[in-house]
């Protein structure tokens, strides 16, 4: 994850955080919101009426059960394995930092690689390069595409960022910034949830397409103050919106209808609160995505709004896919070198999963 605030309230934190993803120097002038970051108010009010809604149904509900056994009560066809979850993510962090351009980047594209074609995935790396601001020399990067019934043409993204950061920038002790950090929870939890579910993907019943997406270049950052942040995503929406400009009326078509990005989802303990842009810039798809929760049980889906989190589903919302962010905000071991798998474990993991295979099930 990029960056995060709270606490403001919504709609100066909106108009704040517009600015803090354009100059990162919210302190240094108050520019004006770029057009497509305008989102009209009523989205945030279905999010509120729906988070309403969804609060009657939680107070109605019977809780004389253990947790566990009604998070599981209505799904008997339980096959997310959040143990095996949990070994991936620790075979991901043995390769160590996965930084762009990385042999530990390298290293982890095998491994994915790999694994996803041996459970019938098809992956193609989109490959590119990338300058940023604060480094001498560009950086070749490429953001890995798993794709499963290759040939349908309504398609939906699940995603994550695969990319490490350099610096472990929250350390309170900046001595500690450049130690190698294996960033678990932050990058890594997505695609060990990914590799998991892949164990399901070739015979899941669902009438769209799915790509699992990995960008790269989201944690490319050695100078917050400086750099820029999303390479792989803003790739990745750039050559979507190119494509489909391209098309001529009546040609073969392929169309994203919808992206899941997941971040942070492996905290102990963790929350999802709705993130403040996936509110207002895909809120039918929120909708969807909490009301199962609920309805699942799925606790660590908070039915409420938390705050705006700068993230690679900007880049995908921009592109007109509408893109929501599923992220644990405060994990207390972000950007800090104690983002390790002893700090993880597979709950949030297995909670986002169900929720997701259960909305894969329905969508039309
Ligand atoms: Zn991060």
């Amino acid at each position: 994850m990029a960056r995060y605030f709270g606490g403001l309230l919504f709609g100066l934190a909106v108009v704040v955080s517009c600015g803090w993803l354009f100059i990162s120097r919210p302190w240094a002038g108050q520019p004006e919101p770029p057009a497509d970051f305008v989102i009209p108010t009523q989205s945030v009010e279905d999010v509120r009426s729906h988070a309403a809604r969804v609060n009657e149904v939680r107070t109605s509900e019977t809780i004389d059960k253990p947790a566990r056994e009604q998070f599981a009560a209505d799904r008997d066809d339980v096959v997310f394995d959040a143990a095996r979850a949990m070994g991936y993510l620790k075979d991901i962090c043995k390769i160590g930092p996965r930084i762009s351009g990385s042999d530990g980047m390298t290293k982890q594209q095998e491994l994915l690689k790999k694994h996803f074609e041996s459970l019938g995935g098809k992956v193609e790396l989109q490959s590119f390069t990338a300058r940023q601001e604060s480094q001498p020399r560009p950086v070749d990067m490429a953001n890995m595409i798993v794709r499963w019934h290759p040939d349908r043409k309504r398609r939906v993204i699940l995603c994550s960022h695969y990319d490490t950061r350099p610096i472990a920038d929250q350390e309170p002790d900046r001595r500690k910034w450049h130690e190698p950090f294996v960033s678990a929870n932050d990058g890594g939890s997505g695609v060990a949830l990914l590799m998991e579910l892949a164990h399901q993907m070739k015979d899941f019943k669902t009438e769209v397409g799915v790509d699992f997406v990995f960008f790269d270049g989201e944690e490319y950052v050695f100078d917050p103050e400086r750099d820029k942040y999303f390479f792989g995503s803003e790739h990745f929406g750039r050559a979507y919106s190119k494509d489909k400009s391209k098309r001529v009326p009546g040609g073969p078509r392929q169309e994203y209808v919808a992206a899941v990005l997941m971040d942070m989802i492996a905290g102990k303990n963790p929350r999802f609160p709705v993130e403040q842009h996936s509110a207002m810039q895909a809120g039918a798809l929120v909708r969807e995505l909490w009301s199962i929760a609920a309805e699942l049980k799925c606790k660590a889906f908070v039915d409420r709004v938390g705050s705006a989190v700068l993230d690679d589903h900007l880049a995908l919302n921009r592109a007109g896919i509408p893109a929501v962010d599923i992220i644990d905000f405060n994990y207390p071991h972000w950007h800090r070198l104690t983002d390790l798998p002893d700090n993880c474990s597979g709950e949030g993991m297995e909670q986002v999963a169900r929720v997701l295979t259960a909305w894969l099930e329905r969508i039309k």
